[in-house]
């Protein structure tokens, strides 16, 4: 076994790699909508961790790599001048682009690495089905949790690999191309766009998207940061309508959870229908059924929106704590609705419990196992753990402690225990026997 293949995640053993750490992605790409064909260099500045003369990259195996080239720096620790780029080995087989440098380097060289590669993007097979990029019926869409970043381009794709981006996507004209962070230039040649957008803030890779179809841009609200939908035109007056609360929930999860952390938001609703909405940073997808004119998904609206603060912000580190996602994110579509005239998060909590009494309670929240990682009880009995936590704290101190742990972990990497351990400080309350009977045992504790 080489260093390359020490898992990071037991959940996802195939996924991440060690020995260096991304600083930045730089995605220049070319997307032939009819023919589903990518094209385009992936840039990616990294600082090797270890001594070593090779690294792995994740790649989906219907990409294919042209050339790999490796250029020292920018490093201000080293006193090595800058040397010049230079092509380097490179093998692609089973997911994995294995890198081998020139040379060997020391821990802390800064390199950028230069993945040119072309092909037809396929979502990746995992046993949570396809994952990845994908192609609609007039476009594509990207929808990656929790490997399929892969699918197109070269990454760590595991969650505790954060990284701003830098993504530039030319395509036909007609169509509209969405991706993570901010559109800061819109270029038309021929008739060939160039969208480039940036995204400072660091991302996960399985949330990097970008999002292309036939789209008309609605500003939905300004304030308190810009909120923009994009739907096809045939969905104008639904889409207005459904997603017109976003502003007033963005206020109220900002009030509980403290501040929104990107400086915009964005929807995209897609023509085809899709089966789950779909969370990325900064923006969520919908599917054309989603999107009834009659806020008939406005729960999920909710969810998605919390994901921006956890999930996408603050992030799991290993797949085993997905209830600080889902959980969480669960939480969020009761609290809505109890701070817009709907049900109380106490109602929605009863109602859940008693639905989880009638189903098997064989599941560990807090370890759910790779095969119940997105089963709905996770996903409700996290949510129930919170308002237990709420329970016993008080709407004061748990209020409270949400806001510390999305402001203290802004655009970083969490686990279980160090929630636990914020919120024990918080409180006088014992929470340890709350927490052991809703997150680390099978049997549904009573509320
Ligand atoms: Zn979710």
């Amino acid at each position: 076994m080489t260093r390359t293949d020490v898992p990071l995640d037991p959940y996802l053993p195939q996924c991440g790699n060690t020995g260096y750490r991304v600083s930045q992605y730089d995605l220049d790409l070319t997307y032939k909508v009819v023919g589903n064909r990518l094209s385009g260099t992936a840039t990616i500045a990294l600082t090797v961790t270890d001594d070593r003369d090779r690294f792995a990259f994740d790649l989906g195996d219907t990409l294919h790599v042209a050339k790999v080239s490796v250029e020292h720096g920018p490093d201000e620790r080293s006193t090595k001048p800058v040397r010049a780029r230079r092509k380097a080995k490179f093998t692609h087989r089973a997911g994995k682009l294995v890198v081998t440098l020139p040379g060997a380097v020391d821990a802390g060289t800064a390199l950028r690495v230069a993945v040119h590669y072309a092909g037809r993007p396929r979502p990746i097979r995992s046993r949570w089905g396809e994952v990845g990029w994908e192609e609609l019926t007039g476009g594509s869409i990207v929808a990656s949790q929790p490997n399929g970043a892969s699918s197109w381009f070269p990454c760590n794709d595991h969650p505790s690999s954060k990284a701003p981006y830098r993504m530039s996507i030319t395509t036909d004209s007609p169509f509209t191309a969405v991706a993570n962070g901010t559109l800061v230039g819109r270029t038309t040649r021929a008739s060939r766009t160039t969208w480039v957008y940036e995204q400072p803030q660091p991302m996960a890779s399985y949330l990097a998207t970008i999002q292309i179809g036939h789209y008309d841009a609605m500003r939905a609200a300004s304030d308190p940061v810009p909120i923009t939908v994009f739907h096809p035109a045939r969905l104008r007056r639904e889409a207005a309508h459904d997603f017109d609360r976003q502003s007033r929930m963005l206020a109220i999860f900002g009030e509980l959870f403290g501040e929104y952390p990107f400086p915009a938001y964005s929807v995209v609703v897609t023509d085809d229908e899709l089966e789950i909405p779909v969370e990325a940073q900064g923006l969520s997808i919908f599917g054309s059924n989603h999107c009834d004119g009659r806020r008939g998904s406005e729960r999920l609206v909710a969810h998605e929106l919390a994901h921006q603060w956890f999930g996408n912000s603050v992030t799991l580190g290993q797949w085993r704590d997905i209830w600080l996602h889902e959980g969480f994110a669960c939480y969020a579509e009761w609290l809505w609705s109890e701070n817009s005239r709907g049900a109380s998060a106490a109602v929605h909590a009863s109602h859940a419990h008693a639905r989880l009494t009638r189903l098997p309670q064989d599941i560990v929240v807090g370890d759910p196992g790779p095969d119940a990682m997105f089963d709905d009880r996770v996903y409700k009995r996290g949510a129930l753990a919170l308002h237990a936590l709420r329970a016993a704290t008080g709407d004061d101190a748990f209020f409270g402690l949400l806001r510390a742990w999305t402001s203290e972990n802004r655009y970083g990497t969490v686990d279980t225990d160090g929630f636990v351990a914020l919120a024990q400080q918080r409180t006088d309350t014992p929470i340890r026997p709350l927490v052991d009977a809703w997150l680390y045992s099978a049997p549904l504790p009573s509320l």
